[in-house]
């Protein structure tokens, strides 16, 4: 047995509900003014009626008259077939009126016979005798009297009926005059009786209808079998119990009466208090009781009740025992425990779900003992998981989460606890101590197990994962602490390129923090107009002219200088402000393109997730309209990363664009996720080269020159064009030349610049080629070129960013300063003396020590012999050329 006792009020005076003991009288039998149905009425009037006729005999001396005889026999014959009018009465009399003469001839006729009788023979006999007649009609009148009591009209009936002949016999106005008075006040004392009689019928009526409606529902209520009452004697022995408990204690109810009330529960479960403890301390405070819960071993199967009840007591305040109510509380405690382990576990994979695993972190990290407040915290979070939602569908994506936790609990085993803790993310906590060493392979393997495919009904899928790893108390005492600082190195193992793990360090902290930082001033920038659009010249190949521009985001934040996009870009995606940003460029590229010639266009930039915008192409055209310019001038620059994107509307997108009539280029092909099969399918009419492809492509035995033909090779069998990006040097243009790329964009014909700028170089006309040789000054061309740089007897390699006829800007790393002697080696062969005039950083200021001779535009030697100082003054322009 056991008991609750939470919701307890262990004295509350509560009243059970009462079951009623007997079903009420029926309310017809109280009808005053029926007669016939009183059993036995004239079983009694008839007798007293003959047994009348002795005493006037007596007093007669005489037998009586027939005519009286003869009434009486009436009398009594009406008597006996009493049970014919009480028919008539109860079948045919429907309204007053008709019971009225039902009780005329039932009750007012015999009694009329006998009274005419009692005068008839009082008549015949003289004035003695009418003592006798009195005395009969006085005897009949009574009986009427007595038995038709509460029936007012009735009696009055018999009264005057039986009164009536004597009265009219005896011819006195006297006698008139009190039957007048008899009848006049009898018939109004009956019409009061009748009225008070019908309020109390009705009151007693309406009461009964509580009481039966209170017992129907009591009965109807026990019947369900949810609830149940029981009473006790004073000493706690069962007086009634629901039948419905015959069923679950598998014996008739009968056979439980008279033993002790607290017997039926069984032993304490919840171990604090028995319930006979807990019962009978009620029943011998004589206290009443609430919602004690005990459990019952009934049927097989434990169920739990509950149970309340109050003392009875008489009248005199005497006890007479206990009486209560329970109900059974299993189904309740049951779904409970459902609902717990549904708030407690997901439902899907069956592992813990946010709210347990944080609970059982709590749990860890508040033990009493601080030894056992060590843990570690695993955050792992799938890759490409929507995609495969998407791709697959919801129930393919339920399945690869089944088994991925299945994975878990594989990987983990009896190490800790794994937790779903979002759609993709999920949580391992392993208590106790842990050598880093050892968390490492479990991340490792955690994510080997993971990148497995995951065989489907019939198809197959492939995801990744990033894990980030806290411990506790290195990283965080609190839950709080230590699953943000997980979450940052799981952050920090995406960034680093997903399919890794990483652990906290506090610098991610300093990172996270700056990074939110670089949001809020960003948000700022794109609030008060802080973003800036540069554009870059792309080159025709063949005829060096520009023929377009490629508009890069620039921002000079307040404190850090010029940011690259490649730091803000990924900010702005992760704070949701891409879209602004990103609308904002393509607006003011298409505005400052309408000022520019017709042959040249603009690339713009777009992330992928400005291209998952089902409003992107309203966004195109509305750019477009408001700047007036063709569609054909303007291109949309998209990485590969627009199809990994977990959106499925990317086909759709891809035809709007095309159908506005906007070129599209695959930007940074060559990075990464290149598949042939995106060129297949995607309507581009450009694949732009990464520069990653073209670094050190002209080195001796590089690889990339090969690569670098078949892309070439595939755009021109697509009938794309091929641009390629970031050209720096003289030897990477002649390969790109020679490999047949349609156009190229570097820093070899120019770098981003200012709108200003743009404007000034498009000004000097679309050649590229020549741009600026035939200044009248020394010539300045942004190109870069590998050289060797001696100085003091040491050779070190070398960049050339920019050069004129009488110097050059270096890129040198080594200790070289202002002043120094240094011979700059071009080809071979070609050493040039010069002299360092500047530096800034790593790079160097050189004046040659005579000017150059130039060949072609971009092609200068040393004159033969070398060569005499230049200029003074040449210099600075050197650095001012840089840019
Ligand atoms: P991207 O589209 O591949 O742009 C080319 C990048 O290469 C630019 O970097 C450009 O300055 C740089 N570059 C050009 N020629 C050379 C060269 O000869 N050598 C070297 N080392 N680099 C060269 P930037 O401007 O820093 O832009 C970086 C990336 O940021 C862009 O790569 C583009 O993906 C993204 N980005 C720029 N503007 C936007 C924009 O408006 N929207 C979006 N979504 N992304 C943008
Ligand atoms: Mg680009
Ligand atoms: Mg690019």
């Amino acid at each position: 047995m056991s008991v609750e006792t939470g919701t307890q009020e262990r004295n509350a005076a509560h009243a059970p509900p009462r079951v009623p003991s007997a079903a009420a009288p029926s309310a017809a039998a109280y009808v005053p003014n029926r007669v016939f149905h009183i059993p036995g009425y004239w079983a009694f009037i008839a007798p007293v009626m003959a047994a009348g006729l002795v005493p006037a005999y007596a007093s007669a001396r005489a037998l009586p008259v027939a005519a009286a005889v003869l009434a009486v026999l009436v009398a009594m014959l009406i008597g006996v077939s009493a049970k014919v009018f009480a028919r008539l009465e109860r079948e045919t009399a429907r309204n007053a009126g008709q019971r009225a003469v039902v009780m005329l001839l039932g009750v007012g006729l015999p009694m009329l016979l006998y009274g005419a009788a009692a005068a008839n023979w009082a008549r015949q006999q003289g004035e003695p005798f009418w003592i006798g007649a009195v005395g009969m009609a006085g005897l009949a009148a009574t009986a009427a009297s007595l038995l038709l009591a509460r029936r007012s009209p009735a009696m009055l009936t018999a009264l005057a009926a039986v009164w009536l002949p004597l009265v009219a016999g005896a011819g006195a106005w006297q006698g008139w005059c009190i039957l007048a008075i008899g009848t006049v006040g009898g018939t109004l004392m009956a019409w009061r009786q009748m009225v008070s009689y019908r309020q109390a019928m009705a009151r007693r009526q309406e009461q009964q209808r509580v009481h039966q409606r209170a017992f129907d529902i009591l009965v109807d209520y026990e019947r369900t079998g949810q609830g149940w009452f029981w009473e006790t004697d004073a000493s706690g022995r069962i007086t009634y119990l629901s039948p419905s408990l015959g069923d679950v204690f598998g014996c008739p109810v009968e056979a439980l009466r008279g033993r002790p009330f607290v017997e039926l529960f069984g032993d304490d479960i919840t171990g604090h208090e028995s319930a006979a403890t807990s019962l009978n301390f009620h029943f011998s405070a004589r206290a009443g009781f609430r919602d004690i819960v005990v459990s019952v071993a009934a049927e097989g199967k434990e169920r739990w009740w509950s149970i309340s009840g109050s003392p009875i007591l008489d009248g005199c305040g005497a006890y007479l025992g206990f009486r209560g109510f329970g109900w059974d509380q299993s189904e309740r405690r049951r779904s409970q425990e459902r609902s717990s382990r549904l708030a407690h576990y997901d439902s899907l994979t069956g592992a813990a779900n946010r709210l347990q695993m944080s609970q059982s972190l709590e749990t860890i990290l508040n033990a009493p003992d601080e030894a056992q407040r060590k843990c570690a915290v695993l955050l792992i979070d799938l890759d490409r998981f929507k995609q495969v939602n998407d791709t697959l569908g919801h129930p393919a994506g339920d399945d690869v989460l089944k088994q991925v936790a299945e994975r878990l609990r594989g990987a983990v085993g009896g190490m800790g606890r794994i937790g779903r803790i979002g759609g993709d993310e999920f949580q391992v906590i392993l208590p106790g101590a842990h050598e880093r060493e050892v968390l490492g392979e479990l991340a490792g393997t955690i994510l080997s197990s993971l990148s497995q495919v995951y065989p489907l009904d019939d198809k197959r899928a492939v995801i990744g994962a990033s894990v980030g790893i806290a411990l506790a108390p290195d990283d965080g005492v609190t839950s709080q602490a230590l699953i943000r600082n997980a979450d940052l190195a799981l952050y920090a193992a995406k960034k680093a390129g997903r399919g890794l793990y990483r652990f906290y360090v506090p610098d991610l902290h300093g990172d996270a923090e700056e990074r939110r930082q670089l949001e809020r001033d960003l948000r700022e920038a794109v609030a008060t107009g802080g973003l800036e659009l540069w554009y870059q010249p792309i080159v025709h190949t063949v005829s060096e002219t520009i023929t377009g521009f490629e508009a890069l985001l620039r921002w000079t934040h307040p404190r850090l200088g010029t940011l690259s996009p490649a730091r803000f870009v990924p900010l702005a995606e992760e704070a949701g402000l891409i879209a602004p940003i990103g609308e904002w460029a393509l607006r003011t590229a298409c505005r400052d393109l309408a000022n520019w010639p017709e042959s040249v266009s603009v690339a713009v930039n777009l992330s992928p997730l400005q291209f998952a915008n089902p409003a992107l192409p309203a966004i195109v055209t509305s750019a477009l309209a408001s700047a007036q310019v063709a569609p054909s001038r303007l291109e949309l620059e998209i990485t590969e990363r627009v199809f990994l994107s977990e959106d499925t509307s990317t086909e759709a997108t891809f035809a709007a664009l095309k159908r506005i009539g906007v070129r599209l280029a695959l930007d940074d092909f060559g990075t990464g996720y290149a598949s042939i099969g995106y060129l297949d399918t995607a309507p581009f009419d450009r694949i732009k080269i990464d520069q990653s492809l073209l670094r050190g492509a002209t080195a001796p035995g590089s690889r990339n020159g090969p690569i670098l033909a078949s892309i070439v090779g595939l755009g021109e069998a697509l009938d794309m064009e091929t641009t390629a990006e970031g050209v720096e040097t003289l030897e990477e243009l002649e390969l790109v030349r020679a490999l047949g790329c349609s156009h190229v964009q570097g820093y070899i014909y120019e770098p981003p610049m200012p709108l200003a700028d743009a404007v000034a170089r498009l000004a000097r006309g679309l050649d590229a080629g020549t741009a600026g040789s035939h200044a009248l000054r020394a010539p300045r061309n942004a190109i870069l070129r590998k050289i060797v740089l001696e100085a003091d007897g040491e050779r070190h390699e070398a960049l050339v960013r920019n050069i004129t006829v009488s110097g050059a800007m270096v890129e040198a790393p080594g200790p070289v300063q202002p002043g120094a002697s240094v011979t700059v080696h071009v080809e071979e062969g070609q050493a040039i003396p010069a002299t360092v005039r500047w530096r800034d950083g790593d790079r160097i200021g050189v004046q040659f020590a005579a000017p150059l001779v130039i060949d072609t535009p971009r092609r200068m030697r040393p004159p033969v012999p070398a060569i005499a100082a230049p200029p003074a003054g040449d210099a600075p322009d050197i650095r001012r050329a840089t840019r």
